[in-house]
């Protein structure tokens, strides 16, 4: 047989697919990346706009408590340590994310865990919740009926397109609740951002790689089959089948990025608009994420991003996942799909494995896999 010309073809060059290149590069595998964007990084992609380093795909912050992950990432960046403190808006008035005892005084005024607790104990039994079936019950049991309803139902019912009785419990279970104060939005021992932005670490991790962007896989299938022995597949597997299954459900977003005639916008880097008549979730400040915040608050301008919600369609793009039984199990049935019909290629990443990932989690994924068949 001749020999193909990669050893690997990844398709997608976001977190995932290039970590698995670099590791595979490293036990001399030669491998090609493509990626149908105009650029690498996947949604980590910054752009720069006047001096101001663009979170393009929404806000994202490093955070893990998995050593090996943190240790992996700061060869290819220096990461500057970044603490997220997300404000959350209501109907006028502020209030921090997330839930902890800042929270709890801003809404009920107490002052100490007992008395949170016991607010919150009390509107549980109200709502006579014993085992949470839905994010709905999951919330009310969590933090109580007016933490629910002020910042939690409104965002997420605009976040996911669907009510909160209909969502899986689990997506609420990602935000901490604490009774004492303490804002940080992440418990992981690790937070932080690269210096100079997220690119700083995908040219490092495809340091060496051919990678071709602009570059559709699923335009000439057949082409890029056989430049490799084997594919590492990070789209969605519903689209690789062309739904022949029925499709997987995702959400969108649509980003209204602008530049500002002031030196501060908003005074935070994230505040999320919680209120069902406020039509985007949050706007994000983006200056807030430079390693030097001084200097970037000093620029006489500022860069801020909208995020609306959107349903998922041909021209969107997919974020979220909705992870719940049903499209739970269409995915498990596309990948069985995939072992009978496309047995050299491997699903995997945040859309291959229809994963709601946090960026430490693709990274170490992939370093798993590339363990297991590199
Ligand atoms: N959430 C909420 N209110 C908020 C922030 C988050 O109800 O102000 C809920 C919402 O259901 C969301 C989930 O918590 O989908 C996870 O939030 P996270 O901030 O992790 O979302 P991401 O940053 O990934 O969009």
């Amino acid at each position: 047989m001749k020999r193909k010309e990669y050893n690997y073809l990844i398709v997608g060059a976001g977190l995932f697919g290039a970590t698995f290149a670099c590791m595979a590069r490293r036990r001399g595998k030669r491998c090609l990346v493509i990626d149908k964007r105009p650029h690498p990084g996947g949604n980590t992609w910054c752009e720069e706009a006047d001096g101001i380093i663009v979170h393009r795909y929404g806000p994202h912050i490093f955070h893990t408590n998995d050593e090996e992950v943190w240790e992996f990432v700061n060869r290819f960046a220096t990461f500057t340590p970044y603490t997220l403190n997300t404000l959350a808006c209501s109907k006028g008035k502020l209030y921090s994310l997330p839930f902890n005892l800042h929270t709890f005084y801003q809404m009920w005024g107490v002052t100490t865990p007992a008395e949170a607790r016991a607010v919150i104990g009390r509107q549980r039994r109200e709502a006579g919740i014993a085992a949470p079936r839905n994010l709905e019950e999951q919330a009310l049991s969590l933090v109580g009926r007016d933490v629910y309803e002020t910042l939690i139902k409104g965002y997420t019912e605009k976040q996911w397109g669907r009510p909160c009785r209909e969502l899986p419990a689990d997506i609420i279970k990602r935000l901490p609740v604490r009774f004492y104060f303490d804002n940080n939005y992440f418990n992981d021992r690790h937070q932080g951002i690269p210096d100079g932005g997220y690119n700083v670490l995908v040219h490092g991790l495809l340091e060496g790689i051919e990678c071709r962007t602009r570059c559709n896989y699923l335009d000439d299938r057949a082409h890029f089959d056989a430049l490799a022995d084997r594919i590492v597949y990070t789209g969605p597997a519903d689209e690789y089948f062309g739904f022949r299954l029925g499709r997987l459900e995702y959400r969108s977003l649509r980003f209204v990025h602008e530049t500002l005639p002031v030196s501060c916008y908003q005074g935070n880097a994230i505040v999320n608009y919680t209120a069902a008549d406020v039509p985007y979730t949050r706007i994000v400040e983006h200056k807030f994420f430079a390693a030097d915040r001084a200097a970037a608050l000093s620029l006489p301008h500022t860069v801020v991003t909208r995020e609306y919600p959107a349903p998922f369609g041909p021209a969107s793009e997919p974020y979220y996942p909705v992870g719940d039984a049903e499209n739970r199990a269409l995915h498990a049935s596309y990948l069985e799909l995939g072992r009978r019909l496309a047995p050299r290629t491997v699903f995997a990443g945040r859309l291959g494995s229809y994963q709601y990932y946090d960026m430490d989690r693709a990274v170490s994924a992939a370093l798993k896999l590339s363990k297991e068949c590199v």
